[in-house]
């Protein structure tokens, strides 16, 4: 069974940061939005749930997923599993119908990015290796869907700051101050941006579907190159 995915995080990679490999370990995870056919959508905000709804599925399908989400899920796994158990209720969505395979369970970081990539159909990664330069989604989404991204990941970064900190800080800091209604408008408004968020990374999963989808039946994608032609790409995607 496949799952199609893609994660937000906290911060914005800091690409001046000489060790890139030591930037992306410090990026954490805000959210990760996966779909597939057993399941439909399911949004994470953790990344050990995240990480084992991956481990459930056979193939993972994203859009530049070996070098930054699988990177992102493997290097919080452990973090997140060790502060918090995961509630009941997440635990009951592990499908009981998809058989786990027998692989010893990882126990690094390293171990876990090893076996999601091994799991991995990086749609990124397959083109580049087909047209020997690097494309981005968005113009993807554009040239084979006709619809694009619906943000920025600069405009997610801010959008979760946003919802964090009005949740966690100021509806909190309002009702203690005994302003009610300016409580409720901030959470309001933090729902408002986390909803956001989780849609703009929804977004972006359902858009890698679609172009998987199109691939898979036309055996061939369109992309707008750097001087805006569409241009076509054969794949053989199954
Ligand atoms: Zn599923």
């Amino acid at each position: 069974m496949d799952i199609y995915y893609d994660v937000e995080t906290k911060e914005l990679l800091d690409l001046t940061r000489q060790d890139q490999q030591a930037a992306l370990r410090a990026l954490h995870l805000a959210v990760g939005v996966t779909w597939c056919e057993c399941h439909k959508e399911q949004i994470f905000y953790r990344a050990d749930s995240l990480g084992d709804a991956l481990l459930a599925h056979e193939r993972l399908i994203g859009f530049s997923i070996k070098p930054f989400d699988n990177a992102v899920v493997a290097h919080n796994y452990f973090a997140a599993r060790a502060a918090m158990p995961i509630p009941e209720n997440e635990t009951r969505r592990a499908p009981p119908f998809v058989k786990r395979e027998m692989t010893p369970a990882p126990e690094t970081p390293e171990d876990f990015k090893r076996l999601l990539d091994g799991r991995s159909l990086d749609l990124q990664l397959d083109l580049e290796t087909r047209l020997g330069y690097r494309l981005a989604l968005n113009a993807l989404a554009q040239g084979t869907l006709r619809r694009g991204k619906q943000g920025t990941p600069a405009l997610a970064v801010i959008w979760y700051r946003l919802a964090a900190q009005l949740k966690q800080r100021y509806v909190y800091a309002l009702r203690e101050a005994n302003d009610h209604e300016g409580a409720d408008r901030a959470q309001e408004l933090g729902a408002y941006y986390q909803k956001r968020l989780e849609q703009y990374c929804g977004t972006d999963t359902q858009l890698t579907r679609q172009i998987f989808e199109y691939g898979v039946k036309h055996r061939r994608v369109f992309f707008w190159d750097v001087e805006g032609e569409r241009r076509s790409v054969k794949v053989d995607w199954r």
